[in-house]
């Protein structure tokens, strides 16, 4: 089979690759239905994250399981799947307490970005929907895999609830799940942080109620404005850099949350501001197991249709273009059809 290998910065290459097959009695093999790419697969794209060797390409996945290992007891070949990013057994203590994203048994899901992948722990990982899916469902049950579940985690630790005002930090693909997983949960207010007219479109039709398009101080100020110098009660920082998490810690009011799932790159606090500005602080990568029966759910009977955030879509052969398309920002994420 072909599948998507990073080779270094901007070099990205579909090529031969050995088929997956059962490795323990644990996995599964699933067939790729859909797979796409993630904005974190841009950091060693963009050669800011440094890679030792070429590495197999993807970790947000959905399909249809083909083989199961013999301790697979839950999952049965034939059934529409998706799971995690992350790998996790979902059986120990850190997982019992939800938090998957720090399984005693943890590892990074990579190689979806092929037209089949070994899933480990796939009792514990795969969720299966109720029936096979109708096509336009799809980009939607797959954006639960990562980027719907990590927008859903920041509104989650930044304790958004009915009535709540929430700020969102980041207009990319996780930020505008942020601001759906908001509406979802109740809040009143939602004000999108974006300078960009596609994405503070689809932020409008996510649920935004208001737009900010200035950064750092000013975008601080507009924050304070709209809420009569209030401040936010949730802040969900989905970008990663100094300037934006700064823009979150202001942004709230004090004894206000934020949730920040950007990968922090270059971040730093100063313990004596974050005591003044008494903020919740809660973040990291997202559990997203946890929540993706509720996700599926809520997929499955139409209440959400997260799979607007893919806006263009390329068979997998193209997965290069498909990278280069975010990169440039011609795309906010891209969905890949083997
Ligand atoms: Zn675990």
């Amino acid at each position: 089979m072909k599948g998507t290998v990073l080779y270094g910065p901007r070099d990205v290459r579909f090529e031969d690759r050995e088929e997956s097959r059962i490795e323990k009695p644990t996995d599964a093999i699933i067939r790729m239905t859909a797979t796409c790419v993630c904005g974190s697969d841009l950091w060693p794209y963009r050669g800011i994250q440094k890679i030792e060797q070429p590495i197999p390409m993807g970790h947000e996945y959905c399909g249809i399981v083909e083989e199961v290992g013999s301790e697979v007891k839950n999952i049965k070949p034939g059934q529409f799947v998706t799971g995690s990013f992350r790998i996790a057994d979902n059986t120990c203590p850190h997982c019992q307490f939800g938090y998957q994203s720090g399984c005693e048994n943890l590892g990074f899901m990579s190689g979806a970005q092929a037209p089949q992948l070994r899933v480990p722990f796939a009792d514990g990982m795969l969720v299966a929907t109720p029936d096979i899916p109708s096509k336009d469902i799809v980009p939607s049950l797959l954006a639960a895999s990562d980027v719907f579940g990590t927008g859903w985690f920041a509104a989650d630790a930044a304790n958004v609830k009915p009535g709540s005002t929430v700020a969102v930090v980041g207009d990319g693909a996780v930020g505008l799940m942020g601001v759906l997983s908001a509406k979802v949960m109740g809040a009143e207010r939602i004000i999108a942080m974006s300078r960009h007219e596609s994405r503070q479109k689809l932020a409008l039709e996510f649920g935004a109620t208001d737009i900010v398009t200035e950064r750092g101080d000013e975008g601080v100020a507009q924050v304070e404005e709209l809420t009569k110098g209030i401040g936010a009660d949730s802040v969900l920082e989905c970008v990663g850099a100094q300037e934006s998490m700064m823009q979150a810690v202001h942004s709230s009011r004090p004894g206000g949350w934020i949730g920040y799932v950007g990968v922090p790159h270059g971040v730093s606090l100063a313990g004596e501001q974050l005591f003044f500005e008494a903020v919740h602080l809660h973040g990291g990568p997202a559990p997203v197991r946890r929540f993706l029966p509720e996700l599926i759910h809520l997929v499955w009977e139409r209440k959400v249709n997260p799979g607007k955030v893919f806006d263009l879509t390329l068979p997998l052969s193209e997965v290069a273009e498909g990278y280069r398309a975010m990169d440039e920002r011609r795309a906010i994420k891209t969905l890949l059809r083997p």
